[in-house]
C-alpha cells in the first residue's frame, strides 16, 4: 500500500467513519461547561476539558496561570522533565490555588529497564517510591491525581508485580488517587494488557494522524474505554513539524480535532510552551469539531515523511548493530521538532548510544516505514553525544 493510500485509510478508519460530520456536542459523551467541551476520564469519575496542558517543555508558570484561569483542568508532568524543575513550577503555582480545583498528573520511570523494555534487577519498588516521594516534594502536595508508570512498553512492565503492587498501595493509602502507565511503543498490547488486567485507571497512549498501526491502536483503545479505563492522547502533534528546518508546521487545529474526534480519548495532553500555542489550544477545547478542510489539510500533510517515528520497530530488524532506532528518531524529534536538544540528549544517553553509531556499516540494510533517511538521521542526531548535558539544558 502506498504510504498516501496509507495514511487515507487511517484517516478514515479511525476519524471517522462514526465521527466525521457528526456535531460534536451530539452525544459521545461530551458536554459543554460554558463553550468548553467536557469528557469523563472512565471510571475516575474525572470530568475534565478535552484539551489539557502537556507541561513537559515549559517552565514558564504565567503560561500554567493562563492556562488555569482560562478553564484547563489537568497538567501533565513527570519526574524526569527538565530534571525536577518542571515539577517544581507547578508546585510553585499550584500551592496558591484550592487542591481540589485542578488535577496533577505526573510519571514515574522503573529503574533498570533494559533497550527490550525488560526489567532487570534494577528495576525494584523501593527506587520507584523514592522517586514518587521526591516528586511529591517537588509538587509541594500530599497526593497526585494520577500516577502513571513511565513509558512501559512491554507486558513485563505492565504486569511487574513489585512496581504493579508499589503503585496500587500508593492508591490505598491515598497518595495517588489514580493509577495508570504511559507509553509510546506497542501501545495496543500495552493497552490490550491494562484492560485484561482491570486494575488500572488510565493510560496516556501515544495517538495521532500518523501513526501506521491505527486499526489496532484503535481496537485497544475501544477495549479499554469500554472496560472503564481513562483514555489520555499524547503525541497528538505528531512532532510539531514536518521538516527539520521547521519551515512546514502540523495543522495543530486539524491534528488535534482528529484525535478528539475519537470519543474514546477523553483528553490530549499537547506541550504548551508559549501564549500563541496556548491560545490555539483554548480555541480547540472550545471548537472541537474536524471540518473538511481539516481533514484534507491532513491528508496532503501524509505524503510528507515529517519527524515523528510511530516507534512501529519495522525497521528494526534490518540493523545487524542492533540500533534503538526508534529511541534515536524520537531523539532526532525531540532536538529538531520539539527545538529541545537537552531532551535529546537525555535519551541518547538512557539508550547508551555512541557518537556515529553507523559507522563500520557499508550501506543501511534498515528500512523506514515512513521513508526517513536512518543512516543520515542517526548521524546527525548523534553529534550530541559529544556536547557537554550542561551546555544543554
Ligand atoms: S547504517 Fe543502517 S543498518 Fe547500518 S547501523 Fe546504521 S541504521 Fe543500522
Ligand atoms: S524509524 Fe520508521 S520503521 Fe523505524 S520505528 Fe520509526 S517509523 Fe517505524
Amino acid at each position: 500500500m502506498k504510504r498516501r493510500t496509507f495514511f487515507r485509510s487511517g484517516l478514515a478508519g479511525a476519524a471517522g467513519i462514526t465521527m466525521l460530520g457528526t456535531p460534536a456536542l451530539a452525544g459521545n459523551g461530551n458536554s459543554a461547561e460554558g463553550d468548553i467541551v467536557y469528557r469523563t476520564l472512565g471510571k475516575t469519575g474525572l470530568k475534565l476539558p478535552v484539551v489539557s496542558f502537556g507541561v513537559m517543555r515549559s517552565d514558564n508558570n504565567s503560561l500554567v496561570k493562563a492556562a488555569y484561569e482560562a478553564g484547563m483542568k489537568m497538567f501533565d508532568t513527570a519526574h524526569g522533565y527538565m530534571n525536577g524543575r518542571n515539577e517544581e513550577m507547578l508546585g510553585g503555582f499550584f500551592s496558591q490555588v484550592p487542591r481540589d480545583s485542578f488535577v496533577i498528573a505526573t510519571k514515574v520511570k522503573p529503574a533498570g529497564v533494559d533497550r527490550a523494555g525488560l526489567p532487570t534487577k534494577e528495576t525494584t519498588a523501593a527506587g520507584f517510591i523514592e522517586q514518587f516521594d521526591l516528586s511529591l516534594t517537588r509538587l509541594k502536595m500530599d497526593y497526585v491525581d494520577i500516577l502513571y508508570m513511565h513509558a512501559a512498553d512491554t507486558v513485563e512492565m505492565v504486569r511487574h508485580k513489585e512496581i504493579v503492587n508499589a503503585m496500587l498501595d500508593l492508591k490505598k493509602k491515598g497518595r495517588v488517587r489514580f493509577i495508570g502507565i504511559s507509553t509510546h511503543k506497542n501501545e495496543p498490547l500495552v493497552i490490550n494488557t491494562m484492560a485484561e488486567d482491570g486494575i488500572w485507571d488510565v493510560v496516556l497512549a501515544s495517538y495521532n494522524y500518523r501513526q501506521t498501526y491505527l486499526p489496532e491502536l484503535n481496537s485497544a483503545i475501544d477495549k479499554a474505554a469500554s472496560a472503564g479505563m481513562g483514555i489520555v492522547g499524547m503525541k497528538t502533534l505528531a512532532g510539531g513539524w514536518l521538516d527539520r528546518e521547521r519551515t512546514r508546521p502540523v495543522n495543530v487545529q486539524a491534528a488535534l480535532r482528529w484525535v478528539i474526534s475519537n470519543p474514546n480519548v477523553h483528553t490530549t495532553i499537547p506541550g504548551i510552551t508559549a501564549f500563541d500555542q496556548l491560545e490555539t489550544d483554548l480555541k480547540i477545547m472550545k471548537d472541537v469539531m474536524l471540518t473538511d478542510q481539516d481533514k484534507a489539510e491532513l491528508i496532503a500533510e501524509s505524503d510528507c515523511p515529517g519527524l515523528y517515528c510511530n516507534a512501529c520497530s519495522n525497521c528494526v530488524p534490518g540493523c545487524p548493530n542492533n540500533l534503538p532506532i526508534p529511541e534515536l528518531m524520537r531523539a532526532y524529534m525531540y532536538a529538531y521538532g520539539y527545538r529541545n536538544a537537552a531532551m535529546a540528549s537525555e535519551l541518547l544517553s538512557e539508550i547508551s548510544v555512541k557518537a556515529d553509531p553507523c559507522a563500520g556499516c557499508e550501506s543501511c540494510t534498515s528500512t523506514c516505514v515512513r521513508g526517513f533517511d536512518l543512516r543520515g538521521k542517526i548521524a546527525d542526531i548523534s553529534r550530541l553525544v559529544n556536547v557537554p548535558y550542561d551546555l544543554l539544558a
